[in-house]
């Protein structure tokens, strides 16, 4: 345990959550430190807040609930005061979901018997009223969600999605109740406490409902839900102990930047459109990786060929018609993995050419970049969209500066802006 004990520990399931969240807590001033899986060495941090990265959204109950337990144990070593548990504000979930299990574990360990949910993100255009999900002016059963690949959300009542999923009743703190302030949701957690109920969903609909909870569940000792709550959260927890560290967020990193791009999505087609427009940049294509290693090699020579210092980006984005064709050839995931390879082989090459700051689009993209560079602890630093922080990593004997971005995250300038935020 460090002498200075760490006021909130959070387990994150799945990887560019845990950097929302991080990024979330990170805006109130404090220090953050992201894990990505659950750390090998000693038990120490000097950060405020510590989030461990897991990625168990979609995994069997069972080992979701062992992996959230030993992350659980490292948080409890390191001596944090407060625990979390992220997940998505959608509260994605399969039939046999994870959240519900994952929390009653957590509580168990921690040995409380009550704990709160709160997706809610109203800046994302997600809120919770009367214990119904809403993704802008629809219910989550009516939004797209409807039709995820992997978690389908086809009922909005988060009261009816967690009660199969745990032992003990599920209770609901409406939005009659937030709006009347901090001294009556607290009130009726009690009374819902002592009729029994341990699972109570938040409603929430804007930021002041959001400050308002933050403030009212403080005193808990695990609190789940979104990345939203997490500010307001983080902000009550260092107002009642004084004055924390401050975020280090523009660490020295040598100015090599480079952008990798394995996001097909929409809006990173548009950043990539924008920024090639009028920076160097290369497009690598599956078909061609896939015959030999020629276009690999020929990428790497026009990395090392582009003037030192200069921005440039590689990417494999493309329109939805060539990415079908490249799949149709390969298989998705052939295509898909021969891409990630190529843009893991690439970040390698690019640190041992000079390279320290890395612009990562793609989830599974900025996984793969991630892994290859061999980096197992960021620090969270400024953010250059809502949920998208630079974060700073020492790989081997050097320090680099990372961005990892989601598909839809930012807007069209968003790579511009990754650079200037690091030049401020
Ligand atoms: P997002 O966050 O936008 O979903 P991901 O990186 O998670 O982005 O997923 C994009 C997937 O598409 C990756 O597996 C990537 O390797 C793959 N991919 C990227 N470019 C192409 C392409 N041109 N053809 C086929 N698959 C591609």
């Amino acid at each position: 345990m460090s002498d200075r004990p760490v006021l909130l520990g959070a387990v994150a399931d799945d990887f560019t959550g845990a950097t929302d969240l991080a990024a979330l807590m990170a805006r109130a001033g404090l220090s953050v430190s992201l894990r990505i899986g659950v750390p090998k060495g000693d038990p120490v941090s000097d950060a405020d807040c510590e989030v461990v990265a897991l990625k168990i959204r979609t995994e069997p109950v069972k080992q979701a609930v062992t992996e959230a337990q030993a992350a659980l144990d490292w948080l409890q070593a390191i001596g944090a005061g407060t625990f979390f548990w992220k997940y998505c504000s959608t509260f994605d979930s399969t039939a046999t979901g994870n959240i519900g299990p994952v929390a009653e574990a957590m509580m168990a360990q921690l040995n409380c018997d009550q704990t709160v949910y709160c997706p809610s993100f109203p800046e994302n255009g997600r809120t919770v009223f009367q214990g119904h999900m809403f993704v802008g002016e629809d219910l989550l059963s009516d939004s797209p969600m409807r039709n995820h690949p992997l978690t389908p959300m086809t009922d909005s009542s988060l009261l009816r999605l967690l009660a199969p999923q745990v032992t003990k009743p599920v209770g609901l703190v409406n939005r009659r109740t937030v709006s009347s302030g901090i001294a009556e949701v607290q009130e009726q957690l009690r009374q819902l406490k002592n009729d029994g109920c341990q699972h109570i969903i938040l409603d929430a609909i804007n930021d002041d409902d959001l400050n308002v909870l933050g403030a009212a569940i403080a005193s808990l000792k695990l609190i789940t839900g979104g990345s939203a709550i997490a500010l307001p959260l983080v902000r009550a927890l260092s107002g009642a102990t004084g004055s924390r560290r401050q975020t280090d967020d523009n660490a020295p990193i040598d100015n090599t930047p480079l952008i990798l791009s394995g996001s097909c999505s929409a809006m990173t087609r548009r950043q990539v459109a924008r920024f090639a427009a009028s920076h160097a940049a290369l497009q690598l294509n599956p078909l061609d990786l896939a015959k030999d290693g020629a276009a690999l090699q020929q990428a790497k020579h026009w990395l090392g060929s582009q003037p030192p210092g200069s921005a440039k980006m590689i990417y494999a984005t493309a329109e939805p018609d060539e990415v079908k064709q490249a799949q149709s050839q390969l298989g998705r995931d052939k295509a898909g993995q021969l891409v990630e390879d190529a843009l893991a082989e690439l970040a390698q090459t690019a640190l041992q050419t000079g390279h320290r700051r890395f612009v990562v689009a793609g989830g599974e993209s900025s996984g793969a970049v991630t892994k290859a560079l061999a980096v197992d602890q960021l620090r969270i630093g400024k953010e250059i969209a809502p949920g998208v922080p630079w974060t700073f990593a020492r790989t081997g004997k050097f320090d680099i500066a990372l961005a990892l971005k989601s598909g839809n995250f930012g807007d069209e300038t968003f790579f511009e802006q990754a650079l200037e935020v690091l030049q401020q």
